[in-house]
Order: structure tokens, then sequence, then C-alpha cells
């Protein structure tokens, strides 16, 4: 059975103390255990974090790591120092990442391998832009994003991998792929890593759909079979609605 996993990324918002309050509130909360529930705040908050829902059923994961084991990277923080203070899951690959600080995919593809080297699981993050869905492209583009980008781990390293369609196109725009648009591409998701793979480990992948995932929405998405939960920007700095989602499985 495929894990059910709603991820909260909070990207570049919440202080410590806002962190403090926002765990405060989701810790009060039950947790259904059908579903792991995970966090991600700025670096600054992870060790708190961690500390915090050490005895709640509640995840802390960094949003970005560097590929290099340590050195003269200013600025940066290495796979060593999250394990450090706790933290075993990063997301990589997330589109402002690449948008906005040039990463390729073969750069992720270092990242993924420094991850596993420091046996960490990974969010991996991948999606096409409006531009591509406008040329027919989609399929094409994620493909070769996962290509590139995660295809070079080996067959057991799919055990620690959290995979993340998330279209840019519906990045924090309030606009959603449809509940079929996201199902036919999870499903495309899943075949190509049959294809490369194996059918078992295709079938055991989750992969979370992101993008303006809302209270609103979130049930009638993560209905559609090849779906497997959500990475939430926007929607997870509200304790409220990150939990409406959380319990949107039926
Ligand atoms: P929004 O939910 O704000 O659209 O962000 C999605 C996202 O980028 C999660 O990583």
């Amino acid at each position: 059975m495929r894990k059910q996993i709603v991820a909260g990324n909070w990207k570049m918002n919440c202080d410590l103390a806002e962190t403090e309050a926002l765990l405060n509130v989701l810790k009060s909360q039950i947790i259904p255990e059908s579903t792991q529930v995970m966090v991600a705040p700025p670096f600054t908050n992870l060790q708190h974090a961690f500390q915090s829902v050490k005895d709640h059923p509640i995840t802390v994961a960094a949003q970005n790591m560097h590929q290099a084991e340590n050195g003269a990277y200013t600025g940066e923080v290495s796979a060593a120092m999250l394990k450090s203070v706790g933290i075993k899951h990063v997301i990589l690959g997330h589109s402002e990442r690449r948008a906005y600080f040039g990463e390729n995919n073969a750069l992720l593809a270092e990242k993924v391998a420094t991850a596993f080297r420091y046996d960490m699981t990974v969010i991996f993050c991948f999606g096409e832009e409006l531009i591509d869905r406008q040329h027919g492209r989609e399929f094409d583009v994620v493909k070769d994003q996962l290509k590139h980008g995660i295809f070079q781990i080996s067959e057991n390293d799919w055990k620690q991998v959290i995979l993340a369609y998330e279209p840019v196109w519906a990045i924090g725009t309030g606009e959603t792929a449809s509940p079929e648009q996201a199902q036919e591409m999870h499903a495309f998701i899943r075949r190509t890593i049959a294809e490369h793979f194996s059918e078992a480990t295709a079938k055991e992948v989750s992969i979370l759909y992101g993008g303006s995932v809302k209270p609103g929405n979130a049930a009638e998405i993560f209905g559609k079979e090849d779906v497997d939960g959500g990475l939430i920007g926007g929607a997870s700095l509200d304790a409220e609605s990150f939990m409406a989602i959380v319990n949107a499985f039926k």
C-alpha cells in the first residue's frame, strides 16, 4: 500500500515565533494514522521544529540542501548539517529553486545522490510550465525532468523517494490542475517509472500533487487513483486549512 502524504512547504514564511505557534496548533490536532503529515519550515527553524514535534506524528523536512558534503559554499547548508539537527527529509527540485536559483536537472541529480549518501528521504519536485502545456509538451518535459533529475538512482533507493508533481502554472496562482489533469499526469509518471524500473516500484512510490491545493479542492484531487496526497504551499500556513486538507482523504 502506498503512503498517503500531506506535506506543507512553508517556503520563506514563518519566523521562529510563528513556527512555534503554527506547530502548537498542529500538535493539538488528531492526525489520522493513515496519513503522513510533513512540514517544511525555513532552515533557521528546523532544529526547533524537530524538537517540538518529537513526540508527535509530524515529520519535519528541509526545503533544500547543497550537493557538496561541506566546504567553501557561503550561505549553503549540507545534508550532514540537516542530519545533525534530526532532519531526514528534504525537498529537492522545487520549481522556485529551478526558476530563481538556476537549479537544473543535472544539479538536482547531484543533490539527490548526496541525499541518498546521507540516507535521507527525498521529496522530488518537478512539473511543466504553462508554455509547455500550451504547446502540448507537458509529458515530454516531465519525463525529461524525471530521467535527468532522479532516474540515476538504484531501484532500492525508490523506497526513500516521494514524488511531487507541481505544474508551475498552478503554483500560488489559485489555478489548479483539474483532478482529471492531475490523474492523467500521475498515471503517466507511474507508467514511466514502471518502464525504467519495475511495476512493483511504480506501484509503491507516493506521488503528490502540488499547486493551489485548498480545503475546497483537496478531496476531489486526492480522490484520484494515482494521487497519493499533496504538497501544499499557501494553505499550509493556516493550521485550519492545512488540517482540512490532511483530513480530505476519503
Ligand atoms: P501553493 O499551494 O501556494 O500553490 O504552492 C504549491 C507549492 O509550491 C508547494 O511546494
